[in-house]
């Protein structure tokens, strides 16, 4: 290596140093401490500048510390911020009015996390296949894929083939069937194969697996079968919705409208944990009064804060920014591929990216060079050992891209061999 890593200075190594002695090491973060953001940018606690190009895993899609959906959270912090559900709130029912509109669904069930409102969309799914199909008690199966990333719960683990996600969590949840990712054969196969299949939940493009693609026309090819098995299509969009992938939802680009969708992340733009389920009344009205809930759930800063995300993302065109400047940023990636053999392979939609780093996953060059792209003022991190997601907020700006496709070639370069 040509230059000498950049110096952690003694303000964040003893911030660094906290988070490891008292925290649970339940992460490993890139070695930089951030204090402020504003758009597509964060400061460290020194004052350096990045470009951020995580989005707190697209999150953070309409930019940091936007002005717009801060105040609505600050001035709904100062009038009333949780109810429960015991009594209703002047905000959720506006804000349940807005959401379903927005995504062309008949009702919402609001939750926190991600995590949770998978949860919610497997309770659904289960209880639509008691009550609505006719499946007999206890014997619903719902249809996943490898390699998939729903979020972090038990039964979410149960499902999951990643043995980090996995190992030592067990007793595991029964009632998934695990299939391959964009194939179709496996799953006309296994919706052929029984009578007590409920749903398949799936997303329609793998984020934490490191952004892999399906096939153009597998999730409506998909969506048609499931149809075909009345089994519900159930798509995760915690990663690829809200204008993430150049569409509002990433299964617009195939003209899907699920059965039941699973929000989260950037509903809130980051500011407060909002997630939520939506689908039509023949789904939604299988959960009655006890049968489900969240204390935090719908309270009314979050009715507050995820009107304002959803309304930053219309007004400021997000979705058609992440089409534009993703194209941009591709073709630039690939420019450089052509002259750096260190990228095996650019792929994405819109602006949620990756490239695939020349090395094998154990290896430690993909974060070897996430250090270089801190170094240079670019923020991102290695998914799966040898892909480096690249997902900056929406907002950004061509200038801004170009500028980052200078940061990633020139870190890139001192890793030629
Ligand atoms: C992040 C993520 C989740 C989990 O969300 P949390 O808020 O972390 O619980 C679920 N599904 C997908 C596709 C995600 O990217």
């Amino acid at each position: 290596m040509e230059q000498v890593q950049q110096i952690l200075s003694s303000k964040s190594n003893v911030l660094i140093e906290k988070e490891n002695k008292y925290g649970a090491h339940n992460y490993h973060p890139l070695p930089v401490v951030l204090e402020r953001g504003e758009g597509v940018h964060v400061w460290d606690v020194d004052g350096k500048k990045y470009y951020d190009f995580l989005s707190a895993y697209s999150a953070v899609n309409q930019g940091h510390c936007h002005p717009k959906i801060v105040k609505a959270m600050v001035d709904q912090a100062q009038t009333l911020t949780l109810t429960s559900r015991a009594f209703y709130n002047d905000k959720l029912g506006n804000y349940e009015e807005f959401v379903t509109k927005f995504f062309g669904f008949d009702k919402v069930l609001p939750m926190n996390t991600g995590a949770e409102a998978v949860e919610t969309a497997i309770k659904l799914c289960r209880k639509w296949a008691y009550e609505v199909k006719g499946v007999a008690e206890h014997e619903a199966q719902i249809i996943v894929c490898e390699n998939n990333f729903h979020g972090r719960t038990t039964t979410i683990i149960s499902f999951s083939n990643d043995e980090s996600a996995r190992k030592n969590f067990g007793p595991y949840t029964a009632g998934f069937i695990k299939i391959e990712y964009d194939n179709l054969d496996a799953l006309e196969k296994v919706l052929e194969s029984s009578k007590n299949i409920a749903g398949f939940l799936v997303e329609p493009i793998q984020g934490e697996a490191g952004v892999y693609v399906p096939s153009e026309g597998y999730l409506a090819k998909a969506k048609a079968l499931c149809e075909k098995h009345n089994v519900l299509f159930i798509a995760d969009e915690v990663q690829t919705g809200i204008a993430r992938t150049g569409k509002l939802l990433a299964v617009h680009h195939e003209n899907v409208q699920p059965d039941i969708l699973i929000l989260g992340k950037a509903i809130s733009g980051g500011v407060y944990p909002v997630s939520a389920v939506l689908c039509n009344d023949v789904i939604m009205n299988v959960i009655k009064p006890g049968q489900h809930g969240s204390t935090f759930g719908g309270n009314p800063v979050a009715a507050a804060v995820a009107i304002a995300a959803l309304e930053v993302v219309r007004d400021e065109n997000l979705s058609e920014n992440a089409e534009r400047l993703g194209i941009i940023l591709r073709n630039g990636l690939n420019d450089i591929a052509k002259r750096n053999n260190l990228i095996t392979l650019v792929r994405g939609k819109g602006l949620l990216n990756a490239i695939v780093i020349n090395c094998d996953e154990e290896s430690d060059l993909a974060w070897e060079i996430c250090l270089r792209f801190r170094d240079y003022g670019l923020l991102a991190k290695p998914t799966h050992g040898n892909k480096i997601r690249l997902a900056p907020p929406l907002v950004i700006t061509e200038d801004q891209i170009k500028d980052c496709l200078a940061i990633i070639e020139k870190a890139l370069n001192d890793f030629k061999k």
